[in-house]
């Protein structure tokens, strides 16, 4: 009696496995696939915080830039003048957001890139709606603004701040 009454529960569980299974695994039909320049390799998942947590893991000038949409000085920031081979990561999460071979001297006093590390960064308008803002994929840090006066091959310029990013050597 006691299995018989767990029973659909043990299907519907079951069949959500599946369910979710397929999806995980199904390829995208011919036809709609994306360049492979602009499609993440692998899902990513989302890292979601209270913003208390966020608080206690980063630091003020993280947290303002981060989870405020705060933005540091020009020419006083880590990486403006940053040169060595590497990635830049969140400094929330550490996703890799951008490498040193897209970086650029932009002259405006932040770490500028061409590109992203393809699928890492979105973007979103500005509570202004007319910027258009940077946000990490995996815990929607804030990140800086992308413009269209950058060099080629892309056109576009990251605008980054500093605070939003660690930098790791390139071994
Ligand atoms: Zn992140």
């Amino acid at each position: 009696m006691r299995f018989l009454q767990v029973l659909p529960f043990v299907i519907l569980g079951l069949g959500l496995i599946w369910a979710l299974g397929t999806q995980v695994h199904s390829t995208p039909p011919a036809g709609e696939a994306v360049p492979p320049s602009t499609q993440p390799t692998t899902k990513i998942e989302k890292v979601v915080k209270t913003d208390a947590e966020w608080r206690k893991i980063l630091t003020p000038d993280q947290y303002y830039i981060l989870r405020q949409q705060g933005t540091e000085r020009p020419f006083r920031n880590e990486f403006w003048n940053h040169h060595e081979p590497g990635t830049y990561a969140c400094a929330g999460c550490g996703l890799e957001l951008f490498t040193s071979d897209t970086k650029f001297d932009s002259g405006t006093g932040w770490p500028s890139y061409y590109s992203t590390v393809p699928g890492h960064v979105h973007t979103s308008k500005d509570s202004d709606g007319r910027r258009d803002a940077l946000s990490c994929e995996r815990c929607d840090g804030h990140l800086g603004h992308v413009f269209d006066d950058g060099p080629k091959p892309t056109g576009l310029r990251y605008c980054i701040d500093s605070g939003a990013l660690k930098f790791v050597t390139k071994k």
